[in-house]
């Protein structure tokens, strides 16, 4: 079966059928598990791997500087109060593991 959806210049588009992925295993089984679940347990793991390998992200606040700068006094600036002045964060993946700072 195709989808027919019309677009902004009036014509219409056909979009063939999405196709299905058959689950992994014998139909009826009860240790049959969806493409879609390994493939997220899969970038999960990676993605836990690479926290515990490179835990921290640089500060979106200060770009690494450490400092905040006053808008109002020019030449004027403190400890970056996002990341305490550390010019990093912790990942999230990586709080997870339970690191710290
Ligand atoms: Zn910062």
């Amino acid at each position: 079966m195709r989808r027919r959806l019309p677009c902004k210049s009036g014509r219409v588009l056909s979009i063939p059928p999405l196709p299905i992925a058959a689950p992994v295993g014998e139909a009826g089984s009860d240790l049959a598990v969806h493409p879609v679940l390994i493939v997220a347990v899969i970038a999960i793991v990676f993605y836990l791997a690479s926290c515990k390998f490179h835990p921290y992200m640089k500060c979106k606040a200060c770009n690494k500087s450490k400092e905040s700068h006053s808008t109002t006094f020019k030449g004027a600036f403190g400890k970056c109060r996002a990341c305490n002045g550390k010019g990093h964060s912790v990942r999230w993946g990586a709080r997870f593991l339970g690191h710290k700072d």
